[in-house]
């Protein structure tokens, strides 16, 4: 069923406590914890409880719960007090993106300066 956990999603495993993760934030829909290859001095990954695949399912399904992400995402910046000076949150979408774990979240970076177009 939508939304369920699924026994082989390694951020399902992280929302049961199944394997370790630095927790920095936890909502009744959402966890943040540190990424385990950071590419900025703040680099949290946000995610949903539910299982979905990518954020575009998310969305299709739960719509409130992208805005719980990113009100958790700006959260996650003032505590590490990269707000002030800007930071960039990010939805790889799909292996051409760049997706490598598909379970739904958002990288909140911060901490450096950012170039555009992004890699
Ligand atoms: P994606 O490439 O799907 O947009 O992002 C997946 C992110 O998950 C990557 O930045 C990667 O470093 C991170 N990641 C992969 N495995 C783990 C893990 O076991 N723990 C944590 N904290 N992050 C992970």
């Amino acid at each position: 069923m939508a939304g369920e956990p699924q026994a082989d999603c390694l951020f399902c495993k992280i929302v049961a406590g199944e394997v370790p993760a630095t927790v920095v934030r936890e909502s009744e829909t959402t966890v943040a914890f540190r990424d385990i290859n950071p590419q900025a001095p703040t680099h949290v990954l946000v995610i949903p409880k539910a299982h979905y695949p990518d954020a575009a399912s998310l969305a299709a399904a739960e719509p409130t719960v992208v805005a719980d992400i990113l009100r958790e995402a700006a959260e996650v910046a003032a505590e590490d007090k990269v707000d002030t000076s800007g930071f960039r949150v990010v939805f790889n979408t799909g292996s051409g993106a760049g997706q490598t774990v598909f379970h739904a979240h958002l990288h909140v970076l911060g901490g450096r300066g950012f170039n555009w177009p992004p890699g």
